[in-house]
């Protein structure tokens, strides 16, 4: 099947900085991979590369099967079949809603019955003759989408489209946002700084550090095998707890755990606080609490000094200085890292 996109090999510097550094990818129709690092990783810049508002230094980029950017190859923006969806939505402020969505249609007889389709298709069929000023923030996002949806593109890209809005908003129109793409097909490329968002929304996540793509991986291979230390913290809470592998297990403060790679030696094991638990009574002691409302963070001290925390309904109410026991409960092996 042809790929929505493919990059091969694509670099882009500004001066001295690798903004984007032999990145490859292939996204297949229809699939969503949510892009997710630190600010500063790179991220806008791969999509610019995409969406040709920037011209790679290095590799090439095929959008539906179609080269567009390489070695004197250079298809620009408007001709490239990819939308794009900001943060700010950037509609045109003195053109109704139907003429922004209208603006990436082409002209012909079917104009108005398309535009009239997409308004349906991103849930707004009666605002139409609105002015963007006159529309919520949600609702001028899913205008955007609206507008870069029109022209039937291979791929939508995404660039912290949601970032502005509050958590519960965010939460309907990117689950709008999602039905919409699938119902057209099109592939979406969508960066977020939001971890649990690209949990959320991707197929497959692209962690990215530095202009480079550190793990892709489908969510839960991301989330419960990160690839390193630092995919595993960008994409949860995580602590490491010191062990030692025999090839079958590894023997923890917290007991022997099954893990993944089969391990020798001195290892670290990455732990989430979801998965640890405690009883009362042994030599782990509580260092302290954080309560978040349906519960409460525990951080414990094991008697090597290692630190791990465990979540815990609010209804389990430990002090300050108590002496747990802790445990793992994870429901599949945990992952080993060499030790720092
Ligand atoms: P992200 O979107 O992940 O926050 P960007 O892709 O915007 O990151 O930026 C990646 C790196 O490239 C950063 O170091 C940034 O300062 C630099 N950069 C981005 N755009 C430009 C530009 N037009 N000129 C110079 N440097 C840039
Ligand atoms: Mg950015």
């Amino acid at each position: 099947m042809t790929a929505a996109v493919r990059l091969a090999g694509v670099s882009k510097s500004f001066g001295k900085v690798p903004a984007v550094a032999d990145v490859s990818l292939e996204v297949a129709p229809g699939e969503l991979v949510a892009l997710v690092g630190p600010s500063g990783c790179g991220k806008s810049t791969l999509l610019l590369l995409l969406a040709g508002l920037l011209e790679p230094d290095a590799g090439t980029i095929e959008v539906g099967g179609r080269l567009v950017a390489g070695p004197r190859t250079w298809v620009p923006p408007e001709e490239r079949r990819v939308g794009v969806v900001f943060q700010d939505a950037a509609l045109f402020p003195h053109l109704r809603v139907a003429d922004n969505v209208a603006f990436g249609v082409p002209r012909g007889r079917e104009r108005a019955a398309r535009v009239a389709e997409l308004l349906e298709l991103v849930d707004l069929p009666d605002l139409g003759r609105r002015y963007p000023h006159e529309l919520s923030g949600g609702q001028q996002q899913r205008v955007a989408l609206a507008r870069a949806l029109a022209p039937s593109p291979s791929v939508v890209l995404f660039d912290e489209a949601f970032g502005n809005l509050d958590s519960g908003l965010r939460t309907s129109i990117r689950e709008a946002t999602v039905a919409a793409l699938h119902e057209t097909g099109a592939a979406g490329v969508f960066v977020t700084h939001d971890q649990v968002e690209a949990l959320a929304v991707g197929d497959r996540v692209a962690v990215m550090r530095r202009g480079r793509f550190e793990h892709v991986a489908e969510p839960a291979t991301a989330f419960h095998e990160p690839a390193s230390r630092f995919s595993a913290t960008l994409l949860g809470e995580a602590d490491f707890v010191p062990g030692t592998g025999d090839g079958a297990a590894v023997d923890t403060e917290l007991g022997r755990l099954a893990a993944t790679p089969a391990s020798t030696g001195a290892v670290e094991v990455m732990l989430r606080p979801h998965e640890v638990t405690f009883t009362p009574g042994g030599s782990a002691v509580v260092d302290r609490r954080e309560f978040r409302g349906a519960s409460y963070v525990y951080t414990l001290r094991l008697p090597s000094g290692a630190l791990v925390r465990s979540i815990q309904p609010h209804t389990v109410d430990v002090p300050v200085g108590a002496l747990v026991t802790a445990a793992v409960e994870a429901g599949h092996p945990v992952r080993a890292f060499p030790p720092r």
